[in-house]
């Protein structure tokens, strides 16, 4: 079975990576899918968001990555995946996840949400966070991959940070 790995990724972190790697092992393919929603004003461009995935997963067979826009469900259509992977952090995304995964199970029955538990010393980071220590100067090489490391030193053109 494959399964769908969905998200905004702006940017990929490292708990985000230990999703991809774990979650590949369990299933015959991993489609990683950056959501393009501009509402949201991402701080990286969808192309900079895939391209940091890209780089991040090449040691990894078996993953595709994607961008897609619209329900969650018709993508997972359009990938040919049976299960939505998510993760949970801590009690705090259960409420908001269980509301999609319902939401979804709603449109698409046939489908599975599954949830991974985040590595505990990944359980604290989230994009955001790591977006506010970078624009503040602040290392963020234990918290993103090397390439997205870089990047948002250039961002925020922070000298403290590489790149
Ligand atoms: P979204 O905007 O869809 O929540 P995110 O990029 O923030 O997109 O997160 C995508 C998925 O990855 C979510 O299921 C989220 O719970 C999970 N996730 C986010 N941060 C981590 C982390 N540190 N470890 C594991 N999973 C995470």
């Amino acid at each position: 079975m494959r399964a769908l790995y969905p998200g905004s990724f702006d940017p990929l972190t490292l708990g985000h990576l230990d999703l991809i790697e774990r979650g590949v092992r369990l299933f015959d393919g991993l489609v990683v899918a950056v959501l393009e929603n501009p509402a949201k004003r991402p701080c990286f461009s969808l192309e900079q968001r895939l391209d940091q995935i890209r780089e991040a997963t090449a040691h990894l067979a078996g993953i595709e990555v994607a961008s897609f826009d619209g329900l969650t469900v018709e993508m997972a259509r359009r990938c040919g995946a049976g299960v939505i992977l998510r993760g949970l952090r801590a009690l705090s995304d259960f409420e908001y996840e269980l509301q999609i995964a319902h939401t979804n199970h709603s449109l698409a029955p046939d489908l599975e949400t599954l949830f991974m538990a985040t590595a505990t010393h990944h359980s604290f980071l989230s994009s955001s966070v790591v977006r506010e220590v970078a624009r503040f100067g602040g290392d963020v090489r234990h918290m993103v991959p090397a390439g997205v490391a870089q990047d948002l030193g250039r961002l925020f053109n922070r000298p403290t940070l590489p790149g």
